[in-house]
């Protein structure tokens, strides 16, 4: 298994950090997240130190997004929320702070103040279809 000892995450998979864990599989643990932005927000991570989505094979990434259905409807039922957002930060840039891969399950109701600012745009014209074709490059390697 690949850990990283100054990684936070590695150190609650290997029971060195205390954590309020909700799954524990071979593969991935779940756990209450220590700042919760409502009760029940839970992280879902991998036991192998992967820092982010795109070091992750596509096998690894599915034995651990296989978990988000079955988690996100036990939040639910738990807490008795009406919503939930998934929300996987990915790199510093998108808000990442611990450098080991993690889904934030956060329970939502309506009214509970929590949000996010899209700031949506739109493509100017041809625009959308560079991006496109870049992307789709991108993906053929
Ligand atoms: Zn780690």
């Amino acid at each position: 298994m690949s850990t990283s000892t100054s990684c936070p995450f590695c150190r609650i998979v290997a029971g060195q950090l205390p954590a309020a864990v909700v799954l524990s599989t071979d593969h991935v643990i779940a756990f209450l997240d220590i700042s919760p932005l409502a009760d029940g927000h839970t992280l879902l991570i991998p036991t192998d130190h992967y820092p982010t989505l795109s070091d992750m094979t596509p096998e690894a990434a599915c034995r651990l997004t296989q978990h988000l259905p079955a988690l996100t409807s036990a939040i639910m039922s738990a807490t008795g929320a009406v919503g939930v957002n998934v929300l996987q930060n990915n790199g510093a840039a998108a808000g990442q702070i611990v450098e080991h891969v993690h889904f934030h399950l956060i329970p939502r109701v309506e009214g509970d103040g929590l949000g996010f600012r899209w700031n949506a745009k739109t493509y100017p014209t041809g625009r959308a279809e560079s991006v496109r074709n870049d992307i789709q490059a991108a993906l053929a390697g």
